[in-house]
């Protein structure tokens, strides 16, 4: 396992700990401060939780969480620590990783998006993205919601349509200097794809029933 799987693995659940990366630990003396700044973040994050009020910006993301699904107390405080590490640790790997996963988050977090529905214009989506340097598709695609969003302290544009097997969403986001580490995720019951185009990240978004395949096909044809 190399130090950026290693480090992924860690973010991703700092208390479990599988063999393979126990020996990674071992060698690198680095992955055990990580780890330890993590358990700590946690720890502090779950202080938070139990004392108010919340800062301004935590108590956001756990209203979001909390209105649209039940999420244990433990699962929130591990992302807010995901969060609050993106600042804290030095900008070596995390913007790349961070962008990819704040994108999907971004995306279930935001379940009145999923289901706003007023119908947009296809020249609005189209100049709306056209002054991030993408385009849209041709065809005739109906567009049920268009927002300006702001997703890892970038302003980005998150628009979705209906698919066979439900709504899906399509975020585009000016991109960090960071390589994709990431091109596709999958949370729960969210998958993703990514693509970086230029000084943007694209990603496409819908029910993980959806094909891969089929939603990477769907990345490339509606944004061109
Ligand atoms: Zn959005």
């Amino acid at each position: 396992m190399n130090e950026l799987e290693a480090r992924r693995l860690l973010l991703s659940d700092p208390r479990h700990v599988p063999q393979e990366l126990r020996e990674a630990i071992a060698e690198r003396p680095e992955l055990a401060g990580l780890r330890d700044e993590l358990l700590r973040l946690d720890e502090r994050v779950r202080d938070e939780l139990t004392r108010a009020p919340l800062p301004d910006a935590l108590a956001d993301r756990m209203v979001l969480g909390a209105r649209y699904r039940s999420v244990p107390k433990v699962r929130l405080a591990l992302a807010a620590a995901a969060a609050a590490l993106a600042i804290a640790l030095p900008m070596t790997f995390l913007p790349a990783y961070g962008d990819e996963v704040a994108m999907i988050d971004h995306v279930r977090e935001s379940a009145w998006e999923l289901r706003d529905n007023p119908g947009v214009p296809r020249n609005v989506v189209r100049a709306s993205l056209a002054e991030l340097g993408v385009g849209f598709t041709d065809s005739a695609i109906r567009v049920r919601h268009l927002g300006h969003c702001v997703v890892a302290g970038r302003e980005g544009r998150h628009f979705t349509i209906d698919g066979r097997e439900g709504v899906i969403s399509f975020v585009v986001l000016p991109a960090t200097d960071g390589i994709l580490l990431a091109d596709s995720v999958r949370k729960d019951g969210t998958v993703g794809v990514y693509e970086r185009r230029g000084a943007v990240l694209v990603g496409a978004f819908a029910s993980s029933t959806m094909e891969m395949a089929e939603l990477r096909e769907m990345l490339k044809s509606v944004l061109t």
